[in-house]
């Protein structure tokens, strides 16, 4: 039984044999080492093949954005036009909608300017929600608001 244990003890300190193993057109720089146990890895492997810590943050590719296939639909990229939209959507609810609507319009309007600057982020349509929303919310809390006074003066 122990000797069995020996060759597989054997085999996995000879971890040296599988380099020159690899083809000789493999580059260099396609190799990784584990952060965890120093572990030479494929740069395209997954896990560590000795202790199987994780090489990469996660298999990657969610970059859809560039091709506008994700990135069309949802801003991901422009931080503002989504703050913007969502407050412009919140700005909706009554008496705290003038003070939500102020910022959307604000946001938008600097979602609008990122968009510009950075074409690959979009939100545009994101941030004049936000702007149209929010400022309608904006003017009409006003307008009550100022109607409100004028009311409670007249009396
Ligand atoms: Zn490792």
């Amino acid at each position: 039984m122990s000797g069995f244990a020996n060759i597989r003890e054997t085999r996995a300190e000879n971890t040296g044999a599988e380099d020159r193993e690899l083809p000789p057109e493999l580059p260099r720089e396609s190799m990784i080492f584990c952060t965890q146990c120093g572990e030479r890895n494929k740069e395209n492997n997954y896990q560590c093949s000795r202790c199987g810590h994780f090489l990469h943050q996660a298999p990657v590719r969610y970059e859809a954005g560039d091709d506008g296939t994700l990135g069309g639909l949802i801003p991901y990229k422009n931080e503002y036009a989504l703050f913007s939209y969502y407050l412009g959507v919140f700005s909706l609810i009554p008496l705290i909608g003038g003070v939500l609507g102020i910022i959307a319009v604000v946001m938008g309007l600097k979602g609008l300017k990122h968009a510009k600057s950075h074409p690959e982020a979009r939100g545009k349509v994101h941030a004049w929600v936000g702007i149209v929303l929010g400022g309608l919310c904006a003017s009409v809390t006003i307008l009550i608001v100022l109607l409100l006074v004028i009311a409670a003066f007249s009396n």
